[in-house]
């Protein structure tokens, strides 16, 4: 794969990489349950508004839904609980 897959996946949504990381930083509400983050590093997915501090913007990606999320390999994040 190359750095296409910073894109969303689903055709849900027409977020591009730059508004979720915007949204998922600035914890907007107006973003939950529009996408999840995936965080690379960690496996897990997480709310827009997850109180866990936000991951690098070079590790995460964003998946419209959190089925899509499981389905690339990713876990819910316990404290956000996305799912
Ligand atoms: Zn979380």
């Amino acid at each position: 794969m190359t750095s296409s897959a910073q894109t969303i996946l689903s055709a849900r949504t027409t977020l591009d990489f730059a508004t979720c990381d915007r949204a998922r930083l600035a914890r907007d509400k107006t973003f939950d349950g529009r996408f999840v983050t995936a965080v690379k590093t960690t496996r897990i997915y997480c709310r827009p508004t997850c109180p866990a501090g936000p991951a690098l913007s070079k590790n995460v990606t964003f998946y419209a839904t959190p089925a899509e999320a499981e389905a690339a390999g990713f876990r819910a994040c316990k404290r956000c609980r996305p799912s």
